[in-house]
């Protein structure tokens, strides 16, 4: 029996750097690997717990995202992706697991804690925006892991409370009904928590800081140039220090072959910040280059996205069909 992995990202936006490295490295690691069943969820439900009001843009991004998962080398031979929405029993799930948990446990939560937070300073100080849609979702995530049997779950480090908290439900669930659902594992990255351009901790969609794949030559090059660097560094020979700038952490990320030198020289001021700046925007578009190449070929093959997205879909809503039966036999509601 293949074990099964699950994972999944919210259609807000295109994919970015944090995506690609902080969890898709291991994505594409772990589909060439014949132990496992991968699914990969296009998480529109969860979009719309905070963008209900914008369907268009949800749905615009289910595409969006479903391409560049493709351009970045994903095979849906190997990988079963899939909508969300198309699987009605991740939603009966939630709603049984909803009775599983407390508010204050979902409040406690620290990353749906953090998301709120900066929800506020985004939109200012209106407690009724969060909704009780937005505060569940670890719920449905919880249902979103099981449906599958997923076992494994490859993310970037934001969602370790997430899966935490997957697990809680998951014993809760068993104790009361019987040991029905696997407790899942999160697999984290070497990088699984990748910085945004402003320097702030974490690269995300919502907070307007990100360098994403599809980006052109033009876009990255005035991200790179806007770029937080060393603060103390005015002059261009003056000597500075690389571990407090955003340009010699993305030379890093990006596995600059030269990373030493550009280290060294910065750190003795032999280095100007707008030369290692057009030194990165160099390395970036090389690196980016093969993924925009892909992303022109699916962009101009709509038809074969929407078939891939369909077929992964039928796959992932016959697994979850099994586990909806067992889970309503546990509960006694298999009428
Ligand atoms: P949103 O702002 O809409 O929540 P997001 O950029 O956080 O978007 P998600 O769809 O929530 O993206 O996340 C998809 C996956 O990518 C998750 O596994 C998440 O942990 C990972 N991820 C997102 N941003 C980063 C990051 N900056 N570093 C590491 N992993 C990340
Ligand atoms: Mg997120």
């Amino acid at each position: 029996m293949k074990k099964n992995i699950l994972t999944g990202i919210r259609p807000t936006g295109n994919l970015h750097l944090g995506h690609y490295f902080g969890a898709g490295q291991n994505w594409l690691k772990l589909q060439d690997d014949e132990q496992y069943d991968f699914h990969l969820e296009i998480a529109d439900v969860q979009a719309l717990t905070d963008h209900f009001d914008d369907p268009a843009m949800v749905r615009k991004n289910v595409y969006e995202l479903a391409t560049d998962l493709l351009s970045i080398g994903l095979n849906p031979k190997k990988v079963h992706l899939y909508i969300q929405s198309q699987i009605p029993e991740i939603a009966e799930l939630t709603v049984f697991y909803s009775n599983l948990v407390t508010m204050a446990r979902l409040y406690r939560n620290p990353t749906v804690k953090t998301e709120i937070k900066q929800k506020k300073e985004l939109f200012g100080n209106e407690g009724e925006s969060v909704t009780y849609g937005f505060v569940g979702y670890p719920v449905s995530q919880a249902a979103d892991i099981t449906a599958f049997d997923g076992e494994l779950i490859p993310v970037g480090d934001d969602q370790l409370p997430l899966i935490e908290q997957c697990r809680e439900i998951v014993r809760k669930f068993n104790s009361i009904y019987g040991v029905t659902l696997k407790e899942p594992e999160p697999l984290l990255s070497p990088t699984p928590r990748i910085k945004g351009l402003d320097g702030n901790d974490k690269m995300g969609k919502s907070l307007g800081n990100a360098i994403y794949l599809v980006d052109d030559e033009e876009t990255i090059h005035k991200k790179v140039m806007n770029a937080i660097t060393d603060p103390d560094k005015i002059k261009k020979d003056d000597p500075a220090n690389p571990e407090i700038c955003m340009v010699y952490y993305y030379h890093k990320l990006i596995k600059n072959p030269n990373l030493e030198t550009v280290c060294e020289e910065c750190k003795k001021g032999h280095r100007g910040c707008v030369q290692c700046k057009k030194e990165l925007i160099t390395k970036m578009n090389e690196f980016l280059e093969p993924i925009r190449e892909k992303k022109k070929y699916y962009d101009t093959h709509p038809e074969e996205v929407k078939e891939i997205l369909q077929e992964g879909t039928n796959h992932a809503r016959g697994k979850a069909k099994e586990t909806i039966t067992k889970v309503k036999k546990a509960m006694q509601i298999d009428y």
